[in-house]
């Protein structure tokens, strides 16, 4: 059942309130794949735009299991228990974790999710226009206007969704666990270039040991990385989560960044360049769209699939063939 359609400025309003319900709908309208419903988007996008930004942006990424839906809990509750208000969004490529949703599971964050200065909210369904990723950046915004000061954004630290959450945070927190091996725990080279800083998780009880070890080995790598576009050398910390040792110390490390990327200048540079770059990612996205569902391709893209998997027709010949269809039906 739909409810009645809210104008723009309801919505805008509401969520400037703070109002959770209003900044709910407002998300879930961001993520429709529905023309109208995009368009209304959009319109609330523009009126919000001018009271976002004032937030730190953070992403949390890490295999599954590393500890990451607890971490966020506890951090989560640590940074409310500062008095700032927390907003948890999750990306979720569902394909990658049987059982669906990342934050459905209502044992998750069961604390936070009670929490009056925190906000919570599940991932998105798998098929919105440009992935699940691309709508996580409005809901970011929308709870930058609802007045949240710290946004967590969590990914699961295998698929492409860590280029899409780095591309629309300051800080990239990448979580490890000790004695694992990098192999183990499929975290590319890749992953740990684009951290800011690395936290080792469980440090408590027998692992304590190994965590310590764990953190001399990655801070040891890490100095034979490139320092990064700010100078920042990616500190190397431990935590419990369980225990709540070593979280102060995590929010520190995030301040600190934020306080250097500042005076250096980087933090509005990275800023304003990851707004262009999501400018030509939904253009992209949009064009996408446009394209295959336009009658000429649409027509012709299953024969031509059919084509290049049976190799009568080389891929990029296909491709060409589907351009070409394309680019003569805008000249009529
Ligand atoms: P996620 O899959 O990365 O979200 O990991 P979870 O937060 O679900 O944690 C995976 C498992 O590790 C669970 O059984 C947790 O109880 C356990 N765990 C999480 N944090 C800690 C910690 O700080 N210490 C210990 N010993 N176990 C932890």
């Amino acid at each position: 059942i739909r409810r009645p359609r809210l104008s723009a400025a309801a919505y805008a309003e509401g969520v400037l309130a703070g109002d959770r319900l209003l900044l709910s709908r407002a998300i879930t309208l961001a993520e429709s794949s529905l023309p109208d419903d995009q368009a209304l988007a959009r319109q609330v996008m523009d009126q919000i735009l001018p009271h976002t930004g004032r937030s730190i942006r953070l992403g949390i990424t890490g295999v599954p299991g590393v500890g990451k839906s607890t971490f966020i809990e506890r951090f989560g509750t640590y940074i409310t228990g500062l008095g700032k208000k927390v907003a948890v969004l999750a990306i979720d490529p569902s394909s990658q974790r049987s059982g669906g949703s990342i934050l459905g599971d209502k044992t998750r964050m069961e604390q936070l999710s009670h929490n009056p200065l925190a906000y919570i909210r599940p991932s998105a369904a798998g098929s919105a226009l440009g992935g699940v990723a691309a709508r996580t950046r409005e809901a970011l915004l929308l709870c930058e206007a609802a007045g949240f000061e710290v946004i967590l954004i969590e990914t699961v630290g295998v698929g492409q969704s860590e280029t899409a959450v780095r591309n629309m945070v300051d800080f990239f927190l990448l979580l490890m666990l000790a004695g694992a091996g990098d192999e183990l725990q499929g975290i590319k080279k890749g992953i740990m270039e684009m951290a800011d800083g690395l936290a080792i998780t469980k440090a408590d009880g027998a692992n304590k040991g190994a965590a310590r070890q764990a953190q001399a080995a990655y801070k040891n790598a890490l100095h034979l990385f490139p320092p990064t576009a700010s100078g920042w050398i990616p500190p190397v910390l431990t935590c419990s989560a369980q225990e709540g040792n070593g979280l102060e110390a995590i929010w520190e490390m995030i301040e600190k960044y934020e306080r250097h990327s500042r005076q250096k200048g980087y933090f509005e540079h990275q800023r304003r360049q990851q707004n262009l770059a999501w400018m030509h990612s939904a253009l992209k996205d949009q064009l996408k769209q446009y394209f295959y569902s336009h009658p000429a391709v649409a027509g012709q893209r299953q024969r031509l699939e059919e084509e290049v998997k049976e190799g009568q027709t080389g891929a990029l010949g296909a491709a060409h063939q589907l351009f070409s269809l394309f680019r003569e039906s805008m000249r009529d």
